[in-house]
Parts: structure tokens; sequence; C-alpha cells
């Protein structure tokens, strides 16, 4: 079989790279050139731990190739996975226009069978507007399938995600279908789960919206031990112990962000609006995490009354350790609230700054870049973390007392023991933790 995957962003490059490991006879395609290129030369445009050796290893076992021309590898393509984006619209919907524009092409390159694979997270009845445009365009009369194949791997072990799946969603309503796709992954076969299309898409959905879920309840406590004797870890641990609850994702912190928690409920919602669904429950998962911003913000202002004219030292900016990845990742928000107050930031991530500067370009003396932890937190008037890389674990804390204007911390991600970072003689306030 030779695999197609159309989009290689995060995850077609994972994909494409993570299927020719497994064995099979593999092309990327993209519409940015840069991606094509950097990929045929065995670099990834992404940070991701493990990605680049093994696109190295398969492009020179010779099973794996990118190529521009995305006409060509639908032709030459027995199996299509779609791994395009289908960003949030204004009200909150899944932008299908990628979808759309890839199943009009696929159509008019229909040479021979085809599967096509929903690979990017799609509305549940997505496939019947994929079949529909298909058989809209194509020229003679071709068979094709349609299946979905959600994607759960995590930004930062994607890698991992991909070699040790916990299942694989093969939705299909076709015989052929499910057998092409109990092929691809027969490595994983007691993991995969046949569904029908529909309940393949809604899984997916589903699962992201409940782990959003998760976050935001454990958010929820840490705002109501803030307010009691109540400590959030052991709350957390309390909870997790029950093995129907399980101890993932009941880490409180300054709220979800990534390119895919955020515009999954929201569109989880709006699916469920136009289905005629009260959707309150997400409405409110939602409204917890983006209070998150409003509310680190606060603990500074406890700390520092006014931030007009602080020196703000803003640590991790990545949605999450271990990627470059700054798609809805708080400290943007974050950034944009002390901005707006007047304070001037001094911003550091081991990986994501790059990324950053796109958004909030360096501009001194209000937006300036370190190169290290520790030149971020010189002269300032107190540090934010953000994002919990491991290497803020060990961070020299005295040394940060030593060149802070003001030793203030405010630990969003809940990373030092209050007491030991107390004993430095350092002002710290972390999440739902005295
Ligand atoms: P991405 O933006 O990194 O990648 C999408 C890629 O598609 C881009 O490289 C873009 O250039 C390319 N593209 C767009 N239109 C194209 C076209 N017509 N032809 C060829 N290429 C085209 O996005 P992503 O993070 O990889 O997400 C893709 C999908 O997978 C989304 O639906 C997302 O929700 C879902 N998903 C993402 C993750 C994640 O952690 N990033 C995890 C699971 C599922």
């Amino acid at each position: 079989m030779q695999i197609g995957i159309i989009g290689t962003g995060y995850v077609g490059l994972v994909t494409a790279v993570g299927l020719a490991e497994l064995g099979h006879e593999v092309t990327g395609t993209d519409i940015v050139a840069d991606k094509i290129d950097k990929a045929s030369q065995g670099i990834a445009h992404i940070y991701e731990p493990g990605l680049e050796d093994l696109l190295k290893k398969n492009l020179q076992r010779g099973n794996l190739r990118f190529d521009h021309d995305l006409d060509k590898t639908i032709q030459s393509s027995d199996v299509l996975f779609v791994c395009v984006s289908t960003p949030q619209r204004e009200d909150g919907s899944a932008d299908m226009t990628y979808v759309e524009g890839v199943s009009r092409r696929i159509a008019e390159n229909l040479n021979k069978y085809k599967l096509v694979v929903e690979k990017s997270t799609v509305p549940v009845r997505t496939s019947t507007w994929v079949k529909k445009t298909i058989d809209l365009y194509k020229k003679g009369d071709v068979e094709f399938d349609v299946a979905s194949n959600p994607e759960f791997l995590r930004e930062g072990s994607a890698i991992h995600d991909f070699m040790h799946p916990d299942r694989i969603v093969v939705g299909v309503e076709t015989e052929r279908a499910r057998d092409m796709l109990v092929e691809i992954y027969q490595a994983y076969e007691d993991r995969i789960l046949v569904t029908n299309i529909d309940t393949a898409e809604l899984i997916k959905h589903a699962s992201n919206s409940f782990l959003a879920m998760k976050i935001s309840f454990i958010n929820l406590l840490a705002d109501l031990c803030e307010r009691t004797e109540a400590e959030i870890e052991s709350v957390a641990r309390g909870m997790g112990l029950d093995e129907r609850i399980g101890s993932q994702f009941l880490k409180a912190g300054v709220g979800y962000g990534g390119s895919c928690f955020p515009k999954d409920v929201r569109a989880l919602i709006k699916i469920g609006e136009d289905l005629g669904v009260n959707m309150d429950l997400l409405r409110d998962v939602d409204k917890i995490n983006l209070d998150r911003i409003a509310i680190v913000l606060e603990k500074l202002k406890k700390a520092l009354w006014i931030l007009k004219d602080k020196k703000i030292a803003v640590l991790g900016l990545a949605f999450k350790p271990e990627t470059d990845d700054i798609r809805n990742a708080p400290s943007i928000a974050i950034i944009q609230a002390l901005l707006g107050e007047g304070a001037c930031v001094t911003l550091y991530d081991p990986q994501a700054a790059e990324n950053i500067k796109a958004v909030i370009p360096e501009n001194p003396p209000s937006v300036v870049y370190t190169r290290t932890a520790l030149e971020a937190l010189k002269g300032a008037n107190a540090a934010l973390l953000v994002t919990e890389w491991d290497e803020f674990k060990t961070l020299d804390l005295k040394k940060a007392h030593e060149i802070m204007d003001n030793p203030i911390l405010i630990d969003g991600r809940n990373v030092f023991s209050p007491k030991k970072v107390r004993e430095l003689g350092i002002e710290y306030a972390s999440v739902g933790r005295k």
C-alpha cells in the first residue's frame, strides 16, 4: 500500500514518520514548500523529542519521501491521511475549509480506488460531507471510501505516543476500509477499536473535552482550596487514587492551552448547539479555563499592587513543556494582559521564544527576550512561571533571590515547594496551595 499524508504539520509529520517506522511506504506533502524542503533533508520544522532521528532514519531507509506535488501524491497513493488544520472560527465551530479543499483535490485526482482517512479532528458527520464533495467533483466512476482515524498524540511525547498508543480508533463503513486500516496498524492489532464513522469522529472531540473538563474541575477546586485550609495537590491525589477517576489531568495551574483543547471544547459546544443539545457543562469548562488569566494576574497585583512600569519575568511560553508550540498558549494572554497594565516583560522559554516573537515582537524595554531564565529574572520586580519545563525545577532560586529587584515568585504550575522557596526569603504564591 502506498500511503499519502496530506499536511505535514505536527500530526502529519509524526504520522508520516511513524507509519514509515512501522515499515510502510509513505509520501508526505504540504502546501508550505519550506516544510517539505526541510523534511526531505531530515529536518523537522517542529521541536518534538525523537522526531528528527526517526525522520532521518526512514529517509535513509528509502520508504519515506516528501513531495511538493499534492496531485502526484494523491494519484500515487492507495490511502490518504488528511492531516490538515481544522482551526476555530469566530463562532467556535471548526473551520472545515482546508478539509473541503483537500477533498476536492482528491476528487480531481481520483485515478483509482482510494481510502480517504480523516486524521484531522473533525466534527461528527464530517465524513458525509467529505464523501459528498468527492462525489461532486470526481470525474470518472472511480470507487473510494472515507474513514475516520482520529489522532490522540500529545505534543512533547508525540513519537512515544505514536509508537505506544492506548488505542487506535478506526471509524469505517466498509469491510475494505476496515481491512486496509487494520493492516496499516497491524503492529497495534490488540488496541484497534473499530466503530462507525460518526462514533470515531465523536470519540476524538469527546476525549479532548473530557480531559479539558478534568483540568477545569481541578482548577475550580484550587479556587476553593485558596479560600480554605484544603491543599489542592492532596485533594488531587486523594481523588486520583480512586481508579474510577484516575490521577492524570488533575494538575491545577494557569489552565489548558494548545491547538486542541480550547478549540475542540468550543467545536463540541457548537456541534451540540447545532444539534439542539444543551452544552452548558462544556461552556463552563471553557469559562473556568479563561478565568485563570485574571486569577494569576490578581496574584501578581496582590504582591505588587500596581503593575504599571513593573518588570515581570515570564518563565515558560510554550503551551506546555517539551514543545515549541505556542498556539493558544496561556502565556500569550498573560503577557498581553501584563502589557495592557503597562508592565514590562522579560520572556524566556527553552524552545518557544522564536514562535512567540511572531505574536509578541521584541520591543525593548516593554518586551525583552532572554537566553536564560536567570537573565530574565535579573532586575525583575516579580517572576511568573507559566510553563513547567524541567529546567525550572532546578532553577537556582538562591541566585534568583539575589538578582531580582523584588524576590516575588508566582508559580502558575506548582513547580516549587512553598516552604523551600519561602525559606530563601522569596515571596511566593502558587495555585490552590498556601
Ligand atoms: P498544523 O497546522 O501543524 O498542520 C496542518 C498542516 O496542513 C500545515 O502544515 C498546513 O500547511 C497543511 N495544509 C493545509 N492545507 C493544506 C492543503 N490543502 N494541502 C496540503 N497541506 C495543507 O496542525 P496540526 O497540529 O498538525 O493539526 C492538524 C489536525 O490534527 C487538526 O485538526 C488538529 O486538531 C488535529 N490534532 C492535532 C494534535 C496536536 O497535538 N497538534 C493532536 C491530535 C489531533
